[in-house]
């Protein structure tokens, strides 16, 4: 028997939705390990979210401390591999975020575990599934090792729901911490006013290099804020300069799957499918009739985005209104 230990990072006194999705997997990996899920919170306001992680886990462990306030891997990777021996986990995970895929190699090499990584099923107790070559295969990957560390897809897993019953919150010490050189010197964040983080979102308005350029990216910004919605980019429009790298949605970008995704100027290459084909309902924009986008949209509008998107912002906020 072995429990499950999930890293969730959270926001403003709560579970980011990215962490509802590992917590979905951790529960599926208790039932083949026979344990219980414990999660993990630390950094800046981890005791104020730990009332709402109380709802989704058996225990929830809080670890504040002031040289954990800021995230860096090499502070909070032996917090994580200490709290993983004190919980007796075999299995300890993690969403395939930015801080996920970051910092769950280092706690997999302080356990002496094995890793598999951005899976998307949970097989058996060692055994998961993960897409590679864009989607186009799917790869089994069995972990042997006694302690298995996994980042998961969230994309792949549903956010938790409540589990009923109001789990046990304990506070746990960080110990001492060495950053080892490394030193947390500011965080810029390109998410853009109050615009939800592209990997919680329900709505996702993206643009592509149709865009033209970046300042033609206010006009999506409208209908984002609209609809309430995060930005994201493929790949050319980041590249071009015309917005920021982290707002990039595909293969070597973000995985997302919101409720709606728009895609604006976006031709729909493979690498772009492969982070937002799992999107519930799928809208395009573009000129081109033969754009691939229009073989995965659920909705499709051949047209040029200055003839349409700041019609449609406009309409869809006086709907509202
Ligand atoms: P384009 O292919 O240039 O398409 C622009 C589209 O805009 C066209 O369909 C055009 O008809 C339309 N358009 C032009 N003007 C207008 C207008 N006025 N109104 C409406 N429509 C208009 N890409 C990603 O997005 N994410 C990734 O993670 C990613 N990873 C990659 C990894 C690898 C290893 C490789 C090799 C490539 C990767 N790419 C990725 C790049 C990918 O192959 C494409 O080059 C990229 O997605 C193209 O972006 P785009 O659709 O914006 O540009």
């Amino acid at each position: 028997m072995g429990n499950i230990l999930v890293i969730c990072e959270h926001e403003n006194n709560e579970l980011k939705t990215s962490a509802l999705s590992a917590i979905t997997f951790a529960r599926e990996a208790a039932g083949h390990h026979g344990g219980q899920v414990s999660l993990l919170l630390m950094g800046d306001g981890a005791q104020g979210a730990s009332a709402h992680a109380a709802k989704f886990g058996n225990k929830v462990l809080v670890c504040e401390d002031a040289g954990l306030k800021n995230y860096l891997a090499e502070t909070y990777a032996p917090v994580i591999a200490n709290a993983a021996q004190a919980e007796s986990a075999t299995v300890v995970c993690s969403t395939a975020t930015a801080i996920g895929k970051d910092v769950m190699p280092r706690v997999t090499a302080l356990l002496d575990a094995g890793m598999a990584s951005d899976i998307a099923t949970c097989e058996s107790k060692d055994t998961f599934k993960r897409a590679v070559s864009a989607g186009n295969a799917i790869s089994t990957v069995q972990v042997t090792s006694p302690t298995i560390c996994i980042t998961i897809r969230q994309s792949n897993f549903a956010p938790a729901a409540e589990s009923g019953s109001a789990g046990e919150v304990a506070s746990m010490e960080a110990g001492q911490l060495n950053a080892m050189g490394a030193e947390f010197v500011k965080l810029e964040s390109s998410k853009g006013g109050d615009r939800p983080d592209l990997n919680d979102a329900d709505v996702v308005v993206s643009g592509g290099r149709g865009m033209g350029n970046g300042d033609n990216f206010a006009v999506l910004g409208k209908l984002a804020d609209s609809l309430g919605a995060a930005m994201g980019a493929s790949r050319a429009a980041t590249d071009a300069g015309f917005v920021p790298a982290d707002w990039q949605v595909g293969q070597t970008g973000k995985i997302v799957a919101p409720k709606l995704y728009f895609a604006v100027a976006i031709s729909g290459a493979i690498q772009h499918l492969a982070g937002m084909k799992n999107s519930k309902t799928i809208v395009a924009i573009n000129k081109d009739p033969d754009a691939p986008i229009f073989q995965v949209a659920d909705y499709g509008l051949v047209a040029k985005w200055e003839d349409t998107v700041e019609e449609l912002a406009g309409a869809i906020a006086s709907a509202k209104a």
